[in-house]
């Protein structure tokens, strides 16, 4: 971080402010030139904040060389982080040339419904099952979810299929209700919920952190950081589509997310191309691109009726559907160099 004095400051009270900034553990260099003064300061700057020292009467501007996050800068940790969920039998990897394929409904309707999409997805290769629980819905009258029953029943459909489930928690409050559940998701409108980070921080399970839809690059390397500073690293990363002006799909898919993400981080990166559509028709074509542009897995929805879906039926695509862009997806896969943890047709 460069901080420009004002010109003019005194010696002294550049040297007192000097000395203010190293009790917050920074190194500080003093460059004094025939007009300007700067500070450089060098270390762990991640606590130190731009806009508090922009503050002080002695400062005219303040860069950032750094990213604000740490542990989650590529920078720190240059390798990829793999995140693994036990399976009976093994492992399931998202990240690390494994690419997690998430796919299940939008909500858990009832039993019938989430085994049978849970075997459907299984037997095309799925990794891991989704479905919500806790919705996040725009009307308040629209179907909230089931709730603790239908994680209930997501915990059945686990037992029948052997997939690992991915639900969203919605409230901290319902944590405890959580213990079954093998990634907890962290929806788009919670991206920035900072209590709700925290508290995923302090517990061991991996976490699926969805970008809010106007959330940036920075705000998600951010949020996910706020998770990693309570000790917790298990994190995948998720592209969901951003607000844009262009009514025609539901977001917009922002798949330079993804390299830009890979990039400035080490967590594993995958896309949901549902929600950031909001057509299922649309799905595959986007699916196919979140994996040649290099995503670390997919969270897709996929219904065995959308035309009745309680939710999203119409961004849903059938278990036909999936299984033949499963079959696209491991060629990509393949060509990429990298595999798909699941049952293989
Ligand atoms: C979901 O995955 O069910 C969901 C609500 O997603 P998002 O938070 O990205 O809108
Ligand atoms: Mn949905």
């Amino acid at each position: 971080m460069i901080i420009a004095i004002k010109r003019g400051a005194g010696a002294a009270e550049v040297e007192a402010f000097s000395a203010l900034l190293e009790k917050r553990g920074v190194g500080v260099h003093l460059s004094r030139g025939t007009g300007q003064t700067v500070l450089g300061l060098v270390g762990d700057t991640t606590a130190i904040d731009a806009e508090t020292l922009l503050a002080h009467h002695l400062v005219e501007k303040v860069i950032r060389v750094q990213e604000p996050y740490k542990r989650a800068n590529r920078l720190f940790h240059p390798d990829d982080t793999r995140i693994e969920v036990e399976v009976p039998g093994g492992f399931r990897r998202v990240g690390g040339g494994c690419l997690g394929v998430m796919a299940g409904p939008c909500s858990v309707e009832n039993r019938d419904q989430i085994v049978a999409v849970a075997r459907a997805v299984k037997e095309a290769g799925a990794g891991f099952l989704r479905g919500g629980a806790f919705k996040p819905r725009t009307s308040p009258y629209s179907f909230q979810g089931l709730g603790p029953e239908g994680l209930d029943l997501l915990v059945e459909a686990k037992k029948e299929t052997g997939l690992p489930i991915v639900t969203e928690l919605m409230d901290i409050h319902h944590l405890e209700l959580f213990e079954d559940v093998d990634i907890i998701q962290v929806g788009a409108r919670n991206m920035q919920n900072f209590t709700l980070l925290r508290e995923l921080g302090r517990g061991g399970k991996p976490v699926l952190l969805k970008r809010g839809y106007a959330s940036t690059i920075t705000e998600l390397l951010m949020a996910a950081e706020y998770v990693m500073s309570g000790g917790n690293s298990r994190i995948i990363l998720c592209e969901r589509g951003i607000r844009s002006f262009d009514p025609y799909t539901r977001n917009t898919l922002d798949l330079s997310a993804v390299p830009a993400l890979k990039r400035q981080s080490h967590l594993p990166v995958i896309v949901d191309p549902s929600h950031a559509t909001g057509l299922a028709w649309m799905v595959p074509a986007m699916a196919k691109a979140a994996l040649a542009a290099g995503a670390d897995g997919l969270i897709i929805e996929v219904h065995n009726n959308p035309e009745a879906a309680l939710c999203d039926g119409e961004q849903s695509i059938t278990p036909e559907v999936f299984a033949s862009l499963m079959g696209t997806l491991r060629k990509i896969a393949a060509i990429e160099g990298k595999t798909i943890e699941g049952k293989t047709l």
